[in-house]
């Protein structure tokens, strides 16, 4: 088969020793290493068909990869699976104004497409701290949320079209972006939130949005976690609101241990809200007097961009701060609004019962009720512990087990805790006409 591989994409484009596969057989965190008898880079949508034609007549269990940003140990080959590199599908179509859509390849970056957008005077408003890596395909097979949700929906709802390779190398290519399109099943939604087990991405087309001239930041410090949580809805007031991202004292304080950035703030408070409002008018009013209802302790107001980015990069680098600790336990979880203070409240005594010693990190995007639940210091062994135990409290609350990162193979034997029996029965039916041999993610997702 590799033989065969390298006659497809091309002998450099198959990659096999220890050294060079690496960086694709080990996920961001850290957490999860595998291995794989090769990784195998496509140039264009027609290789990736070839290729998929070839696995599915070897029965060769295929791992789909974009950035490999991933957190649900979902982009790695843990079960010896070759991995599909997509990162040389990188194009980036011109922009079309009238539409005010683009579309790109499924390994452009989240930043390439950015890039694109602005230089086009609009704004592609799905963004998340990874954008230099995550890529389209990614993002559409995770359905990426990032800090914008808010506003602007997540990737399913910027998805005017795709481009997708199915496992047996059949091509569909929907890609016109009609605004109005009700010809049928729609296919790009639901290879949304798949995560490379329905089929490969290959191009998206991808719904940008005017680019907002005016912007104000603000960071408002809350004397509880309950406090801010329950500004959450004098925030939702705001029109223009495009984010409100929470973060808590022992997370900010060890944000400014590890790179020295803080709020500007003579000392910590025990919670904080980042907020963000962004509109054609000058939005600062309307935030204002959203903020002053919210009652906070403090509020520092950035009026120049880099004091913005100075305040966004306390947020920005909690992911980071907490994977130097050494891997964590990764739970990415969404609350009905009426029981966020109170999840926010009970989550660490509910980690530190399943895993003693060990310590919670919250943050997150508050404005869709969408925490990241991080655990550190729980030994390998504990780590299903710690999992079952929060996501059991997530289920017993009515919210879901996973906001935005995917089920990945972290999550998949909670499913059943939010998805009925005839869901998952349904799931099953899906995977099976679309990938009857099973060997696109055989792994992820499905228990
Ligand atoms: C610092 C940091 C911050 C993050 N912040 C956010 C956030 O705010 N919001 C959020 O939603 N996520 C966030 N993430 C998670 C991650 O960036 C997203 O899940 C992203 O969409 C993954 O894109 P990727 O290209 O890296 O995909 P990968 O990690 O390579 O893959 C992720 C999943 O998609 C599948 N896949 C990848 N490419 C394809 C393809 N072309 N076709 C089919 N399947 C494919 C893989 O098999 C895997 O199951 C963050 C990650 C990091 C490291």
């Amino acid at each position: 088969v590799i033989e065969e591989l390298r006659g497809i994409v091309g002998a450099a484009h198959v990659l096999t020793g220890a050294d060079a596969v690496a960086r694709y057989v080990r996920d961001w965190t850290g957490r999860f290493t595998g291995a794989t008898p090769a990784v195998v880079r496509p140039a264009d949508t027609a290789e990736v068909a070839a290729v998929l034609a070839l696995c599915a007549r070897d029965g060769t269990p295929v791992v789909p990869q974009g950035g490999n940003t991933g957190l649900v140990g979902g982009s790695v080959p843990l079960h010896g699976e070759v991995v599909l590199s997509l990162e040389r599908l990188r194009a980036v179509g011109p922009v079309d104004p009238a539409a005010a859509q683009l579309t790109a390849g499924a390994g452009a970056t989240l930043a390439d497409v950015q890039a694109a957008a602005a230089g086009a005077g609009l704004l592609y408003p799905v963004d998340l701290s990874a954008r230099g890596s995550a890529t389209v395909g990614g993002m559409v097979a995770t359905n990426a949320g990032g800090l914008h949700v808010v506003r602007y929906g997540d990737t399913r709802g910027r998805l005017a079209g795709y481009e997708a390779v199915l496992a047996d190398g059949t091509v569909l290519r929907h890609l016109a972006g009609l605004e109005k399109d009700n010809t049928g099943y729609d296919l790009g939604a639901l290879l949304c939130g798949s995560e490379g087990t329905l089929g490969v991405v290959t191009a998206a087309r991808l719904r940008l949005v005017a680019r907002p001239r005016h912007r104000v930041t603000a960071l408002l410090a809350f004397s509880s976690v309950a406090a801010a949580a329950g500004a959450v809805a004098e925030l939702r007031q705001v029109e223009s609101l495009t984010a409100a991202e929470l973060m808590v004292r022992e997370g900010v304080a060890l944000v400014r241990d590890r790179f020295g950035v803080a709020p500007p703030f003579a000392e910590l408070h025990p919670a904080y809200l980042l907020v963000e409002a962004a509109a054609g008018h000058d939005p600062v009013d309307e935030l204002a007097a959203a903020a002053d209802r919210a009652e906070p302790d403090d509020v520092a107001v950035a009026d120049s961009p880099d004091a913005r980015a100075a305040l966004w990069e306390v947020r920005e680098r909690h992911t980071e701060a907490v994977n130097l600790l050494g891997p964590p336990v990764k739970l990415d979880v969404t609350l009905p609004h009426a029981r966020l203070a109170a999840f926010l409240e009970a989550v660490g005594t509910t980690v530190e019962a399943s895993c003693p010693g060990a310590r919670t990190w919250l943050f997150g995007h508050a404005a869709d009720g969408n925490v990241h639940v991080n655990v550190t210091g729980c030994a390998p062994a504990g780590d299903d512990a710690v999992t079952a135990a929060v996501l059991e409290l997530v289920a017993e609350q009515g919210g879901s087990i996973s906001a935005e990162h995917g089920i990945g193979t972290v999550k998949r034997a909670y499913l059943h805790l939010v998805r009925t029996p005839a869901e998952i029965a349904t799931f099953r039916r899906l995977k099976s006409a679309l990938d009857p041999q099973a060997i696109l993610n055989p792994h992820v997702l499905l228990p």
